[in-house]
């Protein structure tokens, strides 16, 4: 039973993402009346399956908004060096207006030398440290997809970030640390007072239940349960990871969902609350690197 007579809202992904993808199909068609077809370049090094479907989904929802992509898959044992190519040619074509590297990439690829190897003006996830220092000075050119596609779930469901106290579980550079400084910069709509946790993090309750809104990204199933919330607090499940269950597989995020409603006053679920904004953020990128390059 929730303690909310009006019940916990359900932060719900899918007709948010969808509006926005009806809108950046129509930027689309306005960049190919021009003679441009915006195209995405992506780069993965991987022969795990539930991370091709997850390249194949990404492919999918561009041709459904009119997106060319070329893609590039490499075996996970393939040298660094292929890689690092493989971002440079993209980088370099005069087809390509923005470039995506899936993560996570295997061991012997080191994070930084993929970073620096997009140029900046196609850099789809604000990967780039020049695209980071400018999200740091509040100015980004794109905001990574994930922690755009949360900025504008909240928003679509009106919660309120000014002046709150709002915990961030997870400081990757893919999803935690630019969200968090998206989160605490001077804008309408963000001043939120953030607090960032992680594996060091001593005594991550007390973090949890500080927070007015809580957003997790750190990919460990169920690591927040409802016993770490306080009452109302607003849940965000960035996280996706697939677990074996008796019946097969199952995709799970970091909070456990049933034990949190109750407490929450509103709440993503997983799948369908950040991974659809997610996706759709990505789609809108693509697009502004292409308007910025026509
Ligand atoms: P990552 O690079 O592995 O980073 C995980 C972060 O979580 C690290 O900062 C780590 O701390 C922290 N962490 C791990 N265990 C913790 C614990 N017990 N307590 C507190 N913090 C802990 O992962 P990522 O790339 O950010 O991805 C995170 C999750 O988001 C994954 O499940 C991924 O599948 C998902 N994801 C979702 C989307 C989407 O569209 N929804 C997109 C991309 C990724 P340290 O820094 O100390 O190691």
């Amino acid at each position: 039973m929730s303690d909310h007579p009006e019940g916990t809202e359900l932060l719900d992904g899918r007709p948010v993402a969808a509006g926005s993808r009806e809108r950046t199909a129509g930027r689309v068609r306005s960049l190919r009346d021009e003679g441009t077809t915006p195209t995405l370049a992506t780069i993965a090094m991987t022969d795990d399956p539930a991370s091709e479907r997850f390249l194949e989904l990404k492919h999918e929802a561009c041709g459904e908004v009119g997106i060319a992509v070329r893609p590039t898959l490499l075996v996970p044992d393939a040298p660094a060096e292929r890689c690092y190519d493989a971002i440079e040619t993209a980088s370099e074509s005069t087809a390509v207006d923005a470039v995506f590297v899936q993560v996570p990439l295997p061991s012997h690829v080191e994070e930084f030398g993929v970073r620096e190897s997009i140029a900046p003006t196609k850099d789809v996830d604000c990967f780039h440290s020049t695209n980071l220092g400018r999200l740091v000075d509040g100015d980004p050119v794109v905001k990574p997809a994930t922690a755009g596609g949360i900025l504008t779930l909240l928003d679509a469901y009106d919660i309120a970030l000014a002046g709150c106290d709002l915990t961030v579980v997870g400081r990757s550079t893919a999803i935690g640390r630019p969200l968090a400084n998206l989160l605490w910069r001077k804008a309408p709509g963000h001043d939120a007072t953030v607090t960032v946790c992680h594996s060091f993090t001593s005594d991550l309750m007390a973090r949890t239940r500080q927070a007015d809104v809580l957003i997790t990204a750190c990919g460990e199933p169920r690591l927040v349960d409802g016993a770490m919330l306080s009452p109302d607090t607003v849940v965000v499940d960035a996280s996706a990871t697939r677990v074996e269950t008796d019946d097969g597989q199952e995709v799970v995020g970091d909070v456990d969902f049933e034990s949190a409603r109750p407490k929450a006053s509103a709440i993503t679920p997983v799948p369908g609350g950040v991974g659809p904004m997610t996706l759709a953020s990505l789609l809108e990128n693509v697009v502004t690197l292409a308007e910025r390059r026509a």
